[in-house]
């Protein structure tokens, strides 16, 4: 079913039903949504009270004031409220359980098909939390392709999904699969592991497996990472002549390159590389600062991921090495993020969550805040400006005619407090209706 979903574009298969995609979208009745304010292009001021048209999914019509719903046609109340795009999370790891005391007592006994369900479960907590697309990066390639392919078919309820695939890793490296488990297990894994790689051409063969198997996006470790279980420390773990070969292969398939990277020496070997993001950035400088604008990388923070972690090692749910690492990049993270903003580097929204809990997305505005980034500059960073990023700014990341119906909607504005948009209100994903007045909705057969 993937690979049929994958191949044929939406015109033909409509006309392959005998229908022009022209003749049927005025069939739909229309929906009207009466927004008290509407924020529909971040970045830019507020509207006053406006009408959102949307049919078929998609928004036909924005107009100033409240317009009277055409004949037939539904309204949705939101008068009291701030409309605004749909979220967008540029770094998640879908089926991460965020209960990690559990996760670590059950993983012997989990098969693929739990994990499949956790993920299924994290994609309708993220949709309900105001998050109508999400990038992941890093997860099973069948199980994340099969979950963005439910969610496009409405098969389940969930965010609309940029998948990388497995993270691309050298081996001993962050993404590793093998680290430090016993001879028994290091066995399965290296007999199955596919994104390890060693030496340019060996990574070549590691991206265009992941591409081949549905990855719309590459992910790679350029430096050690605070979760992996070895004491291997923050810094570079990929050769300049690897990290090279998997970006040019990447971008010779059309597919964006997102880098892993803590410390300084892999942020630079990654920019160079001509990686499209960074993520996570912590020790980022005034000099690799230069570097991320002269090659126009966004840089990801994931502000909300070194403060769980360091909770959750505290409380004994990771291991030392976690702890150590944690700690340390705690300490620095929100100063070089805050350097970074004021140094005029492209910020793209990212949580990593699945290491923080999934639903809980929002908690990072108030941390872009905290480290210098204004409340107009964080939504941004979440919605035009990520969706810059994802390669999708035609289709999402803004409130215009055209682009897909995803709206949500908070009690009070964002931009005297994100911290709302912690709470939102409203959510609706491609004109579907997920979440009314805070409560869920019961999701729509298609
Ligand atoms: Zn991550």
């Amino acid at each position: 079913m993937k690979s049929v979903l994958r191949t044929l574009s939406v015109a033909p298969l409509i006309a392959m039903l005998g229908a022009a995609p022209s003749a049927q979208a005025p069939t739909e009745p229309a929906l009207f949504i009466h927004a008290g304010a509407l924020l529909d292009r971040p970045g830019q001021p507020p509207r006053g009270p406006s009408t959102i048209v949307v049919r078929g999914g998609r928004i036909e019509a924005v107009r100033d004031g409240f317009v009277a719903p055409a004949e037939g046609a539904r309204l949705i109340d939101l008068k009291s409220q701030l409309v605004l795009p749909g979220l967008i999370d540029a770094h998640v790891h879908i089926f991460s359980d965020d209960d990690k005391v559990r996760a670590r007592a059950e993983a012997l006994n989990r098969d693929i098909e739990d994990i499949l369900l956790i993920g299924v479960d994290n994609a309708r907590r993220t949709l309900e939390a105001g998050f109508t697309t999400v990038r992941d990066l890093g997860s099973d390639i069948h199980s994340v392709t099969a979950l963005r392919d439910g969610v496009a078919a409405g098969l389940v309820a969930g965010p609309t999904i940029v998948a990388a695939g497995t993270a691309i890793s050298g081996q001993g490296g962050h993404a590793d699969p093998a680290n430090n488990v016993n001879r028994d297990i290091e066995t399965l894994r290296r007999a199955h592991a596919t994104n390890t790689c060693s030496g340019a051409d060996d990574c070549r063969r590691a991206v265009r497996l992941q591409i081949s198997q549905g990855a719309d996006v590459i992910k790679f470790t350029a430096t050690g990472g605070v979760l992996s279980n070895i004491a291997g420390g923050l810094g570079q773990q990929l050769f300049d002549d690897e990290m090279k070969a998997i970006v040019d292969t990447a971008h010779l398939f059309g597919r964006k390159v997102a880098a892993h990277a803590h410390g300084k020496d892999g942020i630079a070997a990654a920019l160079r590389a001509g990686v499209d993001s960074i993520e996570h950035a912590t020790y980022t400088d005034a000099e690799t600062n230069a570097l991320f604008k002269r090659s126009n990388a966004w840089l990801v923070p994931t502000m909300v991921a070194p403060h769980a972690a360091v909770a959750q090692a505290r409380a004994g749910a990771r291991s030392k090495a976690t702890l150590a690492k944690a700690e340390e990049t705690i300490a620095v993270h929100n100063d070089n993020i805050g350097k970074a903003i004021k140094d005029g580097v492209r910020i793209a929204f990212g949580t990593d969550s699945g290491v923080s809990d999934h639903g809980k997305n929002a908690a990072e505005f108030a941390l872009l805040v905290k480290a210098g980034m204004t409340p107009a500059g964080a939504i941004r960073a979440a919605t035009v400006d990520a969706a810059t990023l994802l390669e999708r700014a035609s289709q999402i990341g803004s409130i215009e005619p055209g682009k897909q119906a995803d709206i949500i909607a908070v009690a009070t504005s964002p931009l005297d407090d994100v911290a709302v948009l912690e709470k939102v209100r409203f959510v609706m994903r491609q004109g579907v209706v997920h979440v009314l007045d805070a409560a869920r909705q019961p999701f729509p057969p298609r």
